[in-house]
């Protein structure tokens, strides 16, 4: 009975072991299947890429046009370039024409406020001209033009007619050759010629400056022999920008000084003699005298003379004009230097010069300091004394 009981305990024991490995087999081979499976499906899948990346903003590269390289985005700052050297700003006009424009602009505020010609009207316009210095026969001969145009045009409002005014002044100035005769290569003689004051040296002095900027280098004749302290005033100018100069004892012969100086150029290889010269003697007679014989002094070298500038102080008026005609008829005058125009001058007179001299303002002083001359220029000049 023990021995029964004994192998039905065994024989239990070992259908239970059986089972147990066979169901342990088929997990084993379930898993090993589902592993099968996934290889199979993971190598059908596509090839995983690389996450796709945002494009990169392409990147233009900075320029710098003051440079003139690229610099890469990123890159060690470049130092800072050199400063340029600035050149001298150009005075204004505008700026500097003080009492003409205060003269001229209150007329033209009361004018454009009224909207019709009267007589009213070509009554204050001629007074305007002629306290601006214009002159009586140059203020007649603009207004005598203005009707015409008037006429033709039809204008009605004193706005059109100042408007015609204005385009009738820069056409009537803008007629002239206003260049300061230069040939490169040749010896060239500039003479300044009028009265004591009127600032024939100070102009010397800014135009050397301006010259000798260009590149052309500059010798300056202290042909005033008569006054010492004209010679040395030279002197401080000649030193300031650069410029040779010639000068000669108290007393000595002009002609000579302006001869010496025409050698000493023509030697240093200099483009430019600037000839300052006296603006007054004993008698008037005397120093037109005096300015011929100098002239004929430079006319030995045939052509080397290419301007005389007669220089006007713009404050003295009428009286300029006078002047331009006693200079004028005893050396031949190629143009007008006007200066002082900043100051109490009333600007009317660059107007009168060109009309009844023929002679074209060919720079203006507008200052003491040597950036303080400048090209006359038509258009600026109007617009600045008609501008309110
Ligand atoms: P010069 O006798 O003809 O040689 O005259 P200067 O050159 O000695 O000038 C006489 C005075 O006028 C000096 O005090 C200058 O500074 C001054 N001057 C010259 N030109 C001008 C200018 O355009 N404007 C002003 N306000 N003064 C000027």
């Amino acid at each position: 009975m023990d021995l029964l009981i004994l192998l039905i305990v065994l024989t239990v024991a070992v259908l239970v072991t059986a089972t147990g490995f066979a169901l342990s087999h088929r997990s084993r081979g379930r898993r090993a299947e589902a592993e099968r499976r996934v290889v199979e499906e993971a190598r059908r899948a596509p090839t995983p890429r690389a996450p796709v990346q945002p494009p990169r903003p392409a990147v233009e590269p900075e320029i710098r046009p003051d440079l003139e390289v690229l610099v890469e985005p990123g890159a060690a700052p470049e130092p800072e370039p050199e400063p340029v050297p600035v050149a001298p700003v150009r005075p204004r006009l505008r700026d500097r024409l003080g009492k003409a424009r205060e003269l001229l602009s209150g007329l033209v505020g009361d004018m454009r406020s009224r909207d019709r010609i009267d007589d009213d009207t070509w009554d204050e316009l001629e007074e305007a001209l002629l306290r601006a210095d214009v002159g009586v026969a140059t203020t007649a001969r603009i207004l005598d033009d203005l009707r015409r145009r008037v006429k033709e045009t039809g204008a009605s409002t004193p706005d059109e007619l100042l408007d015609l005014l204005k385009t009738d002044l820069v056409e009537q100035l803008a007629a002239a050759d206003r260049t300061l005769a230069f040939v490169p290569g040749e010896l060239n003689v500039w003479m300044f010629v009028g009265v004591n004051g009127v600032g024939k040296t100070t102009t010397i002095g800014k135009l050397g400056q301006q010259q000798a900027a260009e590149g052309r280098p500059v010798v300056m004749a202290a042909a005033d022999t008569f006054r010492a302290a004209a010679a040395e005033q030279l002197e401080l100018w000649a030193k300031r920008v650069g410029a040779d100069l010639v000068r000669g004892q108290e007393g000595a012969d002009p002609g000579s000084v302006v001869f010496d100086a025409m050698s000493a150029a023509q030697n240093r290889g200099a483009a430019l003699v600037l000839v300052d010269t006296a603006g007054r003697l004993h008698t008037k007679v005397n120093l037109m005298e005096e300015l011929k014989k100098l002239r004929r002094i430079v006319d030995r070298t045939p052509g080397a003379l290419k301007e005389v500038l007669l220089v006007i102080d713009a404050t003295t008026g009428q009286n300029g004009l006078v002047q331009a005609k006693q200079f004028g008829d005893a050396v031949d005058v190629t143009g007008v230097v006007l200066t002082k125009l900043d100051g109490t001058a009333r600007g009317g007179i660059v107007l009168a010069v060109q009309a009844e001299l023929g002679l074209p303002v060919k720079v203006v002083g507008v200052g003491e300091t040597a950036d303080d001359l400048i090209e006359f220029d038509p258009e600026e000049f109007v617009d600045a004394l008609f501008s309110a």
